[in-house]
């Protein structure tokens, strides 16, 4: 448990300092090789940095961009959806659309918009860490309720004997 606490810090820092970088227009911009929507489109990779996203595609999902600030994920994007649009609509209170820009920022502001950040963050991270709990339980569950059908099964008794051992 200390172990996965400890994972869950250090990943929550790195992906701390690693958006931080992504105030930049060039850092975001330089995340989307290989985005699916170049030329003729709105969603092309210069309107999807301006807009906040960086690209974060999964195996499953090749299409995901996340804004570094709120951290909202979206995927399922069409040529025509304006990145900014979609952003308004789905992260209103993010504190990038609303900031000036980076350069003109002082320091007491930035500090304020990286509180907001951590705080995104550590929510972020809490929902993240609470769905892999509850995904890791029920596969758990699902394991002991197919060892206790497969004992009955088999008519056998279940002696102590027949359980997991537990002790590693
Ligand atoms: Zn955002």
């Amino acid at each position: 448990m200390a172990c996965c606490v400890y994972q869950f810090i250090s990943s929550m820092s790195e992906c701390f300092l690693f958006y931080r970088k992504m105030y930049l227009y060039k850092n975001r911009l330089e995340t989307f090789t290989d985005w699916p929507f170049t030329g003729n489109c709105n969603c092309t990779p210069e309107n999807m940095a301006k807009a906040g996203f960086i690209y974060r595609p999964s195996e499953n999902e090749p299409d995901v961009a996340m804004c570094f600030f709120c951290l909202k994920e979206l995927e399922g994007w069409e040529p025509q959806d304006d990145p900014l649009q979609e952003h308004l609509k789905r992260g209103a209170n993010c504190g990038f659309l609303t900031m000036k820009k980076y350069e003109e920022l002082t320091v007491e502001e930035f500090y304020k918009l990286e509180l907001h950040r951590v705080q995104l963050l550590i929510q972020k991270k809490k929902e993240e860490m609470r769905d892999l709990i509850r995904e890791k339980s029920e596969a758990k569950k699902q394991e002991l309720i197919q060892f206790f059908n497969t004992v009955s099964l088999k008519g056998q008794k279940s002696k102590l004997t027949n359980l997991p051992r537990t002790d590693g």
